[in-house]
């Protein structure tokens, strides 16, 4: 049978909110693309998060600029699947070119020529770019400390969905950035008991004087912030949107029963031991809190907002006893622990992208999402152009500085390759873009 090959100016590669993004801006600059997506669009929206999980920012503020949440107050909290139906009916909004159940498996450079051979799940296709919009968060990591024995049940925060599926017993949650401290809350007030291992962490107000931390962030600069501040690249921030939205308090967790221990170090069987920083972690997190809480004040007192005061805001709970006495060390069994939840976080997975875009560790190397492969984009990665960047708010701007550069290139292609061999330009990389008017076909009068 003759293997099917399509050719395409430029192929996306995942239908989560990046390759949404990316297709709108494409579309809107008249690049010929295909979205090629293995599942549905937005699935990890759909089926790579826990049952009750509701966005982190509010509806306003999480979401892209050219659709409000139409069923979600502004001022709320979008379930996952109201932001996967979000995604779906924004692709549908500019009849985005969206191929689903459409797996890639290999993408290699042609050899002599411009452009891509990606390998698919539905035949090949050929690429002059591809853009890779895989996801921040693909492969679930599990630190290299987890027990071997089956005889807890372990799971990533990844495949958690809600208290029922874990066994009786109580539970331990590793991690405590806004997975781990979210799921640890609501497997307490299922009836768990549960131990919160609790490291380095950022903790800003839910709201302040009035407006969401998400504002305030905006307002302040920090999701634009182009790099991460040093010493931070191991401190996880926790936030919630759940019940109406909350300020992430360990101490408050405490008092309503969550046991909190230190940074897990080690497991020798059924025993665990912990790191003995759990007050410094507590006492980081506080100074990270009052920290955006000054600025917040600096900011409204400097531009003269009339916002109210919020004096409350910096009380902090009487530390509990699990803070002052630190349990170093657990034996689970005796503790009635019969699982442990990882909420440690992410890696990616580039694979079946066989192209030189990265370094020796394995690294994406780009700048801004354009790699030093020329035709390969990254988009959605944590950090590509600044802190946003993974976030549905950020993805959309950086999805147009990339469509931008694809417009740049297509330009250059098309003089290179002159009008009259315009015709035999590859996959239509170089015709020259019919709604770009010459000067001579303006109305100068
Ligand atoms: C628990 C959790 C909560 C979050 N909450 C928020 C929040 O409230 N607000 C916010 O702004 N951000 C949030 N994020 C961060 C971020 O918005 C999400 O991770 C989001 O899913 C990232 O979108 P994406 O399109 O970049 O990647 P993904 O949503 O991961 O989409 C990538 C797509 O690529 C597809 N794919 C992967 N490999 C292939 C392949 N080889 N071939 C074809 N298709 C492929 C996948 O099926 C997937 O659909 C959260 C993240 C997590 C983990």
């Amino acid at each position: 049978m003759a293997v099917k090959t399509t050719s395409i100016d430029t192929l996306v590669v995942g239908a989560g909110q990046a390759g949404v993004a990316m297709s709108e801006h494409l579309s809107n600059i008249g690049v010929p693309h295909i979205v090629l997506e293995r599942a549905r669009i937005a699935e990890r929206w759909r089926t790579g998060r826990w049952d009750s999980l509701v966005a982190n920012g509010p509806a306003w503020h999480d979401r892209f600029p050219n659709l409000e949440f139409a069923e979600v107050d502004p001022d709320g909290f979008a379930s996952k699947e109201q932001v996967a139906d979000y995604f779906v009916a924004y692709a549908k909004k500019f009849d985005a070119p969206i191929r689903t159940g459409v797996e890639v498996k290999r993408v290699v450079r042609n050899a002599g020529h411009q452009g891509f051979i990606v390998e698919t799940s539905d035949g090949t296709f050929e690429a002059n770019r591809v853009v890779v919009a895989t996801g921040p968060f693909q492969r679930p990591l599990i630190p290299a400390v987890a027990p071997k024995s089956d005889r807890f049940t372990q799971i990533h925060s990844a495949d958690y969905r809600n208290p029922q599926q874990l066994p009786e017993g109580g539970v331990l949650v590793i991690g405590a950035g806004s997975s781990g401290v979210q799921i640890a809350d609501e497997l307490q007030r299922a009836g768990k008991q549960v131990y919160l291992s609790v490291g380095p962490h950022d903790r800003p107000p839910r709201g302040y004087r009035g407006r969401d931390f998400c504002w305030w962030l905006g307002v302040l600069g920090e999701w634009d912030a182009e790099v991460m501040r040093p010493g931070k690249e191991h401190v996880t921030i926790a936030v919630s949107g759940a019940r109406g939205g909350h300020t992430v308090d360990f101490r408050r967790l405490a008092h309503q029963g969550v046991t909190l221990v230190g940074l897990t170090k080690s497991f020798d069987d059924s025993v665990v031991t912990f790191d003995s920083d759990l007050a410094d972690n507590i006492a980081r997190g506080d100074e990270n809190y009052l920290s955006l809480l000054d600025a917040a004040d600096a900011y409204a007192a400097r531009n003269g907002l009339d916002l109210p005061e919020e004096p409350e805001a910096r009380v902090i709970p009487a530390d509990p006893d699990c803070v002052i006495h630190p349990i170093l060390e657990l034996d689970l069994v005796k503790a009635g622990v019969t699982s442990i939840v990882w909420a440690t976080g992410y890696a990616v997975d580039f694979n079946w992208l066989q192209v030189d875009a990265f370094d020796d560790k394995g690294k994406p190397k780009h700048q801004r999402g354009v790699s030093k492969e020329p035709g390969i984009y990254f988009l959605g990665l944590p950090w590509l152009s600044r802190r946003g960047s993974a976030f549905i708010w950020g993805v959309w701007h950086d999805a147009k500085h990339i469509a931008d550069h694809i417009a740049t290139q297509r330009k250059y292609l098309a003089y290179y390759d002159a009008p009259d061999s315009r015709a035999k330009a590859p996959n239509g990389a170089a015709t020259a873009d019919s709604r770009v008017q010459k000067v001579s076909e303006l109305d100068l009068s």
